[in-house]
């Protein structure tokens, strides 16, 4: 079967023939339909981020599906049905309390793997298996948009993680601002424009620009970061409840706390490689502390959280699934994919269709 992989010489996706899998106990045979990509996958080709499966000389990539179970192998899953694989997997198969938890996303490193990124084959190839038990139903109707559950369950965890912080008293945010215009900032401000009465979206583009138009048409406002640095919302626009940075821009973690109203919350996404700068610590503790403000951080999602996504996906409007999808290629012509000019916001890669 096709599949597409990076290899140790090459950081650019490659086109590869390998065996169609067979499901082991538990698990059942997967065809797949869509593989998006998205920035995490970009930073697993130029190697700044994941890793190869132990021993392996390539690693099969995409941790973003929609499929159709093809052998349901005796897992009660029923044959026809469409669903999306969650990312992490219990590293060598074996089992720890995480995983016995159903909570995978908050495993310490080494506790897990992570398909398609780091140590295990991802969902890039015409056929995967799976545990049934990570396997989520997506409902027919929008099975072609079912790669977007697994990032849109990234930000249901968020949200989650952040919005409990703020539990213990009562706070009424009106104002969220998202930082970057990449597909899963997008996504994750059309979600914020539905609680928000007001909410901004931080890029770096001149207009006339696609993500600019998308996020005009959610009725949000752009804020330009060369002309509004992030620790100047408050100034040029107002303080915000919530912020959800999602540039992997590291001094957007530090000046997300001066953009922050008195009790708001900021919720980390990006993953920066190393980078040293100055920032003032000592000002940065004490607005965190004087004003009640809370940072924090968050990888991944579980199944509760992928449940909660395939309900956000069916509310979705068409328009804004036609604007962010910009590229759907075959693999053959994988390359399209993977291209990372203005003009790309979503790329999928087609496998099969139902
Ligand atoms: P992406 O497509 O690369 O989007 C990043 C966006 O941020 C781009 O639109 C980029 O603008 C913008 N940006 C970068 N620096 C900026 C700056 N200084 N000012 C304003 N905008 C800036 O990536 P993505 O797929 O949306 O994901 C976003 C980040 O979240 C990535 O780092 C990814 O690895 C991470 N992520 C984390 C999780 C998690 O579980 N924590 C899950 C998914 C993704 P330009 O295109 O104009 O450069
Ligand atoms: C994926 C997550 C993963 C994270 C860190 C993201 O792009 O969507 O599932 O945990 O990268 O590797
Ligand atoms: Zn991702």
């Amino acid at each position: 079967m096709k599949v597409i992989g990076v290899t140790r010489d090459d950081d650019g996706p490659q086109l590869l023939e390998r065996e169609r899998p067979s499901p082991d106990p538990g698990e059942a045979l997967v065809r797949t339909l869509r593989v998006g990509v998205d920035g995490t996958d970009h930073e697993v080709l130029n190697g700044s981020h994941g890793g190869f499966p132990d021993g392996a000389d390539h690693m099969v990539l995409g941790h973003e599906a929609v499929g159709v179970v093809e052998e349901p192998n005796g897992t009660g899953l029923e044959a026809g049905q469409v669903v999306a694989p969650t990312v992490r997997r219990k590293p060598n198969g074996e089992t720890n309390d995480y995983f016995r938890r159903g909570e995978p996303d908050m495993a310490p490193d080494g506790e897990y793997t992570e398909r398609g990124i780091v140590g295990d084959h991802g969902f890039m190839a015409e056929y995967f298996t799976s545990p049934a038990d990570f396997l989520v139903p997506v409902p027919e109707s929008v099975a072609e948009h079912g790669f977007l559950v697994e990032p849109l369950s990234i930000t249901e965890k968020a949200n989650e993680h952040a919005y409990a912080t703020r539990e213990p008293f009562d706070w009424r945010p009106e104002s969220a601002c998202v930082l970057g215009n990449g597909s899963l900032g997008l996504l994750t401000l059309w979600m914020l424009d539905q609680e928000y009465d007001r909410t901004y979206c931080v890029g770096r583009r001149n207009r006339p620009d696609p993500t600019v138009d998308i996020i005009d048409e959610i009725g949000s406002t752009y804020v330009d970061s060369r002309e509004t640095p992030v620790d100047e919302l408050p100034e040029a626009y107002e303080a915000m409840d919530y912020i959800y940075e999602a540039t992997g821009f590291a001094p957007h973690a530090f000046q997300t706390v001066k953009a922050l109203d008195q009790n708001g919350v900021g919720v980390l996404l990006g993953i920066p490689e190393p980078w040293e700068f100055e920032v003032d610590g000592g000002s940065l503790h004490n607005e965190i502390v004087l004003h009640n403000k809370c940072l924090i951080g968050t990888v991944n999602s579980h199944v509760s959280h992928f449940e909660d996504a395939v309900e956000t996906l069916q509310e979705l409007p068409e328009w804004l699934l036609d604007d962010l999808v910009t590229t759907v290629t075959d693999p053959e012509h994988v390359e399209a994919a993977f291209e990372d000019g203005d003009d790309q916001i979503k790329a999928v890669v087609e496998f099969d269709s139902l």
